[in-house]
């Protein structure tokens, strides 16, 4: 418990501002005209969201026990993607602005450094939803920074009914059964439309859905993300801040599991 604590600390400590070089030196200025605080670079090309899109409401639900596995994940409440995904976030955003001024963006998963792929792997060994969760020798496009899982919610924060949980797994989740799902009355005519303006959004903005689970979206192919992005995992060290840089070093498919 000690080492949690220690390390919420030191991802917390990454939140403080930059002193600026005008806070400093404010007594030997003429006129004290304080810059605003930017906030620090981040390593292999991360962008914090809240940094792109304020507007953006971030719950992570692997940093509770609010999940699948009933356990913490990791300690960070800071949501990260590679500054591309978060601008096409951005732009989802805007256009979910523009279209239903009333809602918002709610984050769920972004950034997923690789032991914490590994820890979900470990949990669904055993058992019958092992197919639901991305391999860590494959890895999954969440490990580079790449993709995303949201809902929509209202002004407030609270999230739409989308028929299922974050994360549930079974057929309700699926999105390509929708209309089937529909007439067998597993969901309601608005839990499917609040699921399709999600999508109308996110697609429209860049990012791709996949079948088996309606919160998922893909900014690009696992293949390009290998391509373009480091695959990211906790250092051991607490004092190295963030992420490492590393490769797979199985053979990666071009394509993904329907529950990455
Ligand atoms: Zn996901």
């Amino acid at each position: 418990m000690i080492a949690a604590v220690y390390f919420r600390s030191v991802f917390l400590r990454d939140e403080t501002p930059v002193e600026t070089a005008a806070a400093c030196c404010a007594d030997s200025l003429p006129s004290p005209t304080l810059l605003p605080p930017q906030p620090k670079p981040l390593p292999h090309g991360l962008v914090r969201i809240r940094d792109i899109d304020a507007s953006i409401f971030i719950d992570l639900k692997y940093a509770t026990t609010d999940n699948f596995t009933g356990k913490i994940l990791y300690y960070d409440t800071v949501a990260y993607l590679q500054r591309e995904t978060a601008e096409k976030l951005h732009a989802a955003g805007q256009r979910l602005k523009s279209l239903r001024p009333d809602l918002r963006l709610l984050v769920y998963d972004a950034t997923r450094p690789l032991n914490v792929q590994k820890k979900m792997w470990e949990a669904v060994q055993n058992t019958p939803y092992r197919r639901y969760v991305a391999d860590p020798k494959r890895t999954s496009l969440h490990n580079y920074g790449a993709a995303v899982d949201l809902t929509l919610a209202d002004r407030n924060g609270k999230p739409l009914d989308m028929g299922t949980a974050f994360d549930h797994f079974g057929e309700a989740a699926n999105v390509v059964r929708e209309d089937d799902l529909l007439k067998r009355g597993i969901l309601t005519p608005q839990q499917v439309k609040n699921r399709r303006l999600l999508r109308e959004v996110m697609q429209a903005s860049g990012f791709q859905s996949i079948s088996g689970e309606w919160w998922h979206f893909n900014a690009c192919t696992l293949a390009e993300a290998q391509e373009r992005y480091p695959l990211l995992s906790h250092s051991d060290t607490l004092l190295n801040l963030f992420f490492l840089p590393s490769r797979p070093t199985a053979a990666t498919p071009d394509s993904l599991p329907d529950k990455p």
